[in-house]
């Protein structure tokens, strides 16, 4: 096989198993094939960037299971008009994902040093209209409120407050609850007119959202 012919089976490979557990949205499937994961995973593990499994990136922190990614993604339901807020940049990733459904993300991370590697791939991949701040993102952001979707890609206890007050009715957040270092649940809040809706989507694993900015 040639250079090009392994990268297309490795690709096809990949959006298989995403496929096979779940992520069944074209519009998400397609984005999906077109941003490449392996740019967002550096060092010894990115050879590992096309199987289904999370992976460490710097400070500590890891980079979601891209099967994760999608049934996060599709659950938000995005429309071509969205706002998004996700609290958790990480590798910018997911970040990526969303800019391909959206009109404008913003993305916060509590390490000024992921954002600004984030920020530089954003710049090197023209994905123009995604907006990464370092800052606490449980409180949110006052300033671009209120937003059409917002993801957290960090557990808390429960749905952080600020969010529910910056997510529009008719609004969607996904967000894994539950005590860290256990399983928790991915659940999806849908905010209505009056009050909140929650359902649960299935069980998932991810780093804690921790209070305050990190020190890198
Ligand atoms: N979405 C990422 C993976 C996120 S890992 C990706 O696609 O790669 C979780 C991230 O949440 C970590 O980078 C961590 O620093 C961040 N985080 C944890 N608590 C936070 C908080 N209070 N505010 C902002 N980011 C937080």
């Amino acid at each position: 096989m040639t250079p090009s012919e392994e990268e297309a089976e490795r690709k096809m490979r990949f959006l298989f198993q995403i496929r096979s557990r779940g992520v069944t949205d074209a519009a998400v499937l397609k984005v999906m094939e077109r941003i490449d994961r392996g740019r967002f995973v550096r060092g010894i593990f990115a050879e590992r960037a096309y199987e289904d499994m999370p992976l460490p990136i710097s400070c500590g922190q890891t980079i979601s299971q891209p099967s994760i990614v999608g049934l996060m993604t599709q659950a938000l339901e995005i429309g071509p008009r969205d706002t998004v807020l996700e609290v958790g940049t990480g590798s910018g990733y997911q970040a990526a994902i969303l800019s391909g459904l959206a009109r404008r993300v913003y993305t916060v991370d509590r390490y000024k040093q992921l954002v600004r590697d984030a920020e530089d791939l954003f710049r090197e991949m023209d994905l123009s209209n995604i907006v990464a701040i370092t800052g606490d993102g449980s409180f949110g952001l006052p300033d671009q409120a209120p937003f059409d979707r917002i993801i957290v890609t960090a557990a808390a206890e429960d749905p952080p407050g600020p969010l529910l007050s910056q997510l529009k009715p008719g609004g969607i957040m996904v967000l894994p609850v539950g005590q860290s270092d256990t399983v928790q649940s991915l659940i999806r809040v849908r905010r209505l007119e009056t009050g909140f809706d929650y359902e649960e989507l299935r069980s998932v694993r991810f780093v804690p959202l921790v209070e305050g900015l990190a020190n890198e």
